[in-house]
């Protein structure tokens, strides 16, 4: 019991001595953290200090955290130590419970800073899923509570990446899903901002890592966002995008490790300079380049049915029996049969998909009928990404020709709207990268 009343008083105290004056209601906001942003107690505390300035600006506020870095590769690995197949359910048990902890530890810092905070897990908001374990989609989110809390003064920590299934049980979003938390949260509560706080200060031309050279986007739209983090740009998940395109959310990426206490006005510094990025509508971007971002994906593998007995369905039998065993089938072409009976179909999967691609499609010989089968793992896929492309023609063939220029070869093609995509050797990966960036033009300035 004297413990009890030690910790009330403790508690008591510090809300008497850290007062936080806070404006009117100005708008709500949520704000989400990635696992860089939160790698231990330290970076907690820096990153709640962004919490603390838009608090006292007057904002209701949804945090979303993830793990602490590398926590969730960790829990992924002791799951599959634990037997390399495993129940998908369980699985979810597992990976879910990093963000458990970075939500109680921001809840405790924010009160700590005189702050009103609670911690909330996916299943106590709670945010509906489906059924699909290990990749579940958010179907509802119920924001009463969330409301509530807010409306009392307080902050909700709320845990990215998972949900409450029909069944009751814990059901995680896909690696990156702590930013369709985000956005899903910021449509349920009608927030007027999602800000994504992450390790680099906004969407660049190119993954940084890869491209020094690499520019930071002011604006990007929402579809071409959409394209580049499909075809390989994990500074958003793609699910994300689509949510925040549908619900028009608005939503801005920018980095955890600017100064929390620099002055700003909503997206941008007292300057007027946009911090980050902001993702929006086509129309609002005045200056629209042909050619926006390039990506990357490693590790596809490329699969190739020869001398398939041509007629209609068959198509429909080899991807449906890949279809069966939940592989999914990224690039396809398949060819005019030369002899007006046989053709070739060629198409990708994921490297680690590549031998169950093969037994699943050996062992469903019975519904087509064909000569050979052959594949290899390691390439890469090479995309260009740009709402300019809709008005330019040429754009897929001067990159055929920048890659020739550099002597990459292309295995594969597919093109849409607004990207054009290859195949090419994992080996050239970076240099087809960089090639391609300088090549339309995204480097930045050397100063
Ligand atoms: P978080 O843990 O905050 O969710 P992620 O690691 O998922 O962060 O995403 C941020 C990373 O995305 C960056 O460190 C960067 O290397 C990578 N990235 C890939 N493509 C891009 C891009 N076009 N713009 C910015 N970052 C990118
Ligand atoms: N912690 C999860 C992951 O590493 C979710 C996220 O961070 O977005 O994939
Ligand atoms: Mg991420």
């Amino acid at each position: 019991m004297p413990a009890l009343c030690h910790l009330a008083l403790q508690i008591v105290l510090i809300n008497i001595l850290l007062p936080i004056e806070r404006k009117a209601v100005v708008a709500r906001l949520v704000i989400k953290f990635g696992g860089t942003s939160v790698a231990n107690v330290e970076k907690i505390r820096f990153a709640a200090r962004h919490v603390k300035r838009e608090f006292e600006a007057g904002h209701e506020i949804c945090v979303i955290v993830s793990a602490m870095a590398g926590t969730t590769n960790q829990l992924i690995k002791w799951a599959k130590e634990a037997a390399p197949i495993h129940d998908a359910r369980e699985y979810d048990a597992i990976v879910a419970s990093g963000e458990q902890i970075t939500a109680g530890l921001m809840a405790i810092i924010l009160s700590d800073m005189g702050i009103k905070a609670r911690s909330y897990s996916g299943w106590q908001v709670p945010i509906k899923t489906d059924e699909a374990h290990g990749a579940a989609r958010i179907v509802d989110i119920d924001a009463k509570n969330l409301l509530e809390t807010m409306a009392n003064n307080m902050v909700c920590v709320i845990t990215g990446f998972q949900g409450i299934a029909p069944s009751g049980r814990v059901a995680t979003l896909g690696r990156g899903g702590s930013d369709t938390s985000a956005v899903a949260v910021a449509a349920a509560i009608n927030a007027d901002r999602c800000d994504i706080y992450t390790d680099v200060d906004g969407v660049y031309t190119s993954d940084p890592r890869i491209v020094p050279k690499a520019r930071r986007l002011e604006k990007i739209s929402f579809e071409e966002m959409l394209e580049m983090a499909s075809l390989g740009a994990k500074v958003l998940q793609t699910r994300s995008v689509e949510l925040a395109m549908a619900h028009k959310v608005r939503l801005a990426v920018r980095s955890t490790f600017d100064d929390p206490d620099a002055k700003q006005n909503d997206f941008a510094n007292n300057d007027g300079k946009i911090l980050g990025t902001l993702v929006c509508d086509e129309d609002e971007i005045v200056e629209k380049q042909i050619v926006s971002g390039v990506t990357m994906v490693k590790g596809e593998a490329k699969i190739t049915l020869r001398g398939v007995k041509d007629h209609p369905g068959v198509a429909a039998s080899v991807f449906g029996a890949l279809a069966d065993e939940r592989i999914i089938v990224d690039m396809i072409v398949q060819n005019i049969a030369d002899d007006g009976k046989t053709t070739d179909i060629t198409f990708t999967v994921p490297d680690e998909e590549y031998e169950r691609a093969i037994k699943a499609l050996k062992a469903a010989s019975d519904r087509f009928e064909y000569d050979a089968i052959s594949g290899s793992k390691g390439s890469a896929k090479i995309s260009v990404i740009g709402v300019g492309m809709r008005s330019h023609a040429g754009v897929a063939s001067s990159m055929f020709k920048a890659l020739a220029d550099k002597g990459i070869n292309i295995q594969l093609i597919t093109t849409s709207e607004i990207k054009t995509s290859v195949l090419i050797d994992e080996e050239y990966g970076e240099l087809a990268v960089r090639s391609l960036h300088s090549f339309y033009g995204l480097d930045k300035e050397e100063n």
